[in-house]
């Protein structure tokens, strides 16, 4: 195959663990919420912390107020969920990742960056993180509205078209089969799924698009991306 010339990178859960982010969110939720109630910031943020580490998704903060009611008196989940959206946000670099990002652009590679998500929230990871540093354009697809989030193809062609560089020559790391690879797959890009412990979840099998390649761990990703940079095909790590 030919060698792969430019390198796009979803943020969540594949430049850093999105763990980190929710915790950073939940202590911000936490001081914020607790503020003229009789309860402390370590409590409700445990409380939440928790509720995480079990499985809860989606309603981490109706079930604060309702644990909590003197918290119930004073905020209601819209303003909670602003918080955690708006907050500056304590995370970084998955380790190695930094590292890989720096060997390719002094390599010469250009890397890009496609992520979903509220774009304030995303805006600020972007910015603790520092991903501007290595990744030209970095696409925050929420910009354009969430119809515009991954599945849809818009974000990957802009990327090609800011590389000037044709699919075949394009490979895309994520970690999500549910909404990352469908795009590469409809435009012929090659992909990876970075699959590490600690990555956030949600299974829906059905909305599912495997990926060209899968990897177990940072450095392995990195010895894939250098073989598909240049040009050699390696079997047995092929999904
Ligand atoms: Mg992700």
């Amino acid at each position: 195959m030919k060698p792969v010339l430019g390198v796009a990178f979803d943020l969540d859960d594949t430049l850093y663990l999105e763990r980190d982010y929710v915790r950073s969110g939940f202590r911000a939720v936490a001081e914020y919420a607790v503020r003229g109630a009789d309860v402390s910031a370590e409590d409700a943020f445990t409380f939440l912390w928790h509720d995480f580490l079990a499985g809860v998704r989606g309603s981490a903060f109706n079930d604060l107020l309702t644990r909590f009611p003197t918290v119930a008196e004073r905020r209601g989940v819209r303003e909670l969920v602003g918080c955690y959206r708006k907050h500056a946000p304590s995370i970084a670099y998955l380790p190695g990742v930094e590292a890989l990002l720096r060997e390719l652009r002094a390599e010469g590679v250009p890397l890009a960056v496609i992520s979903d998500g509220p774009l304030i929230s995303q805006v600020a990871k972007a910015e603790a993180l520092g991903v501007a540093c290595y990744a030209e354009p970095v696409v925050l697809t929420d910009a354009w509205g969430q119809d515009f989030w991954k599945p849809h193809v818009r974000a990957f062609q802009t990327v090609a078209e800011a590389f000037g560089l044709p699919a075949e020559r394009l490979v895309y790391v994520g970690d999500n089969p549910d909404k990352d690879f469908h795009a590469p797959a409809q435009l012929g890009w090659r992909s990876v799924r970075l699959r590490l412990p600690g990555q956030v979840r949600e299974a829906r099998p059905h909305d599912a698009v495997p990926p060209t390649y899968e990897v177990g761990s940072v450095t392995a990703l990195r010895v894939l991306l250098l073989e598909l940079l240049s040009g050699v095909e390696h079997g047995s790590i092929r999904s």
